[in-house]
């Protein structure tokens, strides 16, 4: 369960039958999000006695899983959500994959799962990359979209850490978010549910995590919004994160908030990529407790200018709308400012246009 280790050995088995070029071009002109892959896929196997091995590239394909596989009923799972992004000169760059390399060991260590070494998580993702290359999409914000994941494949009913895990990476091509341009989404605040509660779960990306979120979302697509908002569990009263994106509010004095890390929120890599950003930008940058009241109020008095979410899939949204059971807050109908400079930026460095100056892409 080291977290450095000797790094393991791939073997190569490459597919008999890969997706005609014809085929491939036509799924890469519309890509969508999470319905084609690529390939080939990497697996490895962890056993406390022989720690990880047989690690390989093998073809794209179903997994045969015995019904008593562990991860079925219990859910010790985690996974990694990162992108390949295709530059002008043809060459391809993941964005700091050793961030989420790190942040797969801390969700691995929480769910009593064995830590995959730094170098090994890179590796596979170099290999499965640098075999299917040609699944990179070039242009707009299309990218080469990674999963790597982990999950108990003991066969046994036992409530115990499995003592046989698998991991596996597989990729997927992505076309942009925002096909039409970028355009402000609509939130629903949660209050029934919560994400994540002190000593639970929420820094880890969990697979039980979504499964809970996704009652609180059906809600928000119920109310005619297009994601959900969560506030803590134990006073309702702090602004934490949305499913699957981190938040940061603009102030009209230039300064950019974005609410602290408490154990309880995943620590998202374009959340600690803006925190960096903006302030080579020269914005105040603070990491600290946002409450509702100071959101609805700060919009309300213009003090709070504008309010967007961050993440891997969309990499900066801003929201338009922020709705709740008997009222609502209009932010904007347009991308303000300083939402449009930071996405910016951080777009130049992940396709190459503007220098990385911190050696964030691999
Ligand atoms: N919060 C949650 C709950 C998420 O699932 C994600 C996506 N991984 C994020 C925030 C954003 O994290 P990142 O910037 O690393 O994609």
């Amino acid at each position: 369960m080291t977290a450095t280790g000797p790094a393991l050995e791939f073997s190569t088995t490459l597919s008999s039958s890969p997706v005609t070029p014809e085929r491939r071009a036509e799924i890469l002109a519309a890509p969508g999000f999470g319905t084609s892959f690529t390939d080939h896929m990497i697996t490895a196997a962890w056993t406390p006695e022989a720690g990880w091995h047989d690690a390989g590239l093998r073809p794209y394909g179903p997994l045969s899983l015995d019904p008593a596989t562990a991860v079925l009923h219990y859910a010790q799972s985690v996974f990694e959500g990162l992108k390949a992004y295709r530059h002008d000169d043809g060459s391809i760059w993941a964005f700091r994959p050793e961030a989420n390399a790190a942040r797969f060991q801390r969700s691995a260590a929480r769910m009593a799962l064995p830590e995959l070494p730094v170098e090994a998580f890179v590796d596979s993702i170099d290999l499965l990359v640098g075999t299917d290359s040609e699944w990179v999409p070039t242009g707009g914000e299309a990218s080469l979209y990674l999963r790597p994941f982990m999950f108990a494949s003991e066969v046994f009913l036992g409530v115990r850490p499995a003592k046989h895990v698998t991991y596996s990476l597989i990729a997927s091509p992505a076309g942009a978010y925002f096909a039409s341009g970028v355009k402000p989404i609509s939130i629903w605040l949660s209050s029934e549910y919560t994400r994540a509660a002190p000593g639970g779960t929420g820094a880890a990306k969990c697979a039980g995590n979504y499964a809970a979120s996704l009652i609180a979302q059906q809600e928000a697509i119920a109310n005619g919004c297009d994601q959900v908002c969560f506030l803590d569990a134990l006073e309702r009263k702090w602004v934490e994160e949305l499913g699957g994106m981190n938040l940061y509010f603009v102030s009209a004095d230039g300064s950019i908030t974005t609410p602290q890390l408490t154990g309880t929120i995943l620590e998202g890599i374009t959340r600690d990529a803006i925190l960096t950003l903006a302030g080579d930008l020269d914005y105040k940058v603070e990491e600290r407790p946002v409450s509702i009241d100071e959101w609805r109020d700060g919009v309300a008095s213009g003090e709070i200018t504008e309010v967007f979410a961050c993440g891997t899939a969309a990499v900066i949204t801003p929201l338009g709308r922020l709705a709740w059971t008997g009222g609502e807050l209009v932010m904007g109908e347009e991308t303000g400012p300083v939402t449009r400079e930071i996405r910016a930026a951080l777009l130049d460095i992940q396709y190459g246009r503007a220098q990385d100056r911190r050696g964030w892409m691999h």
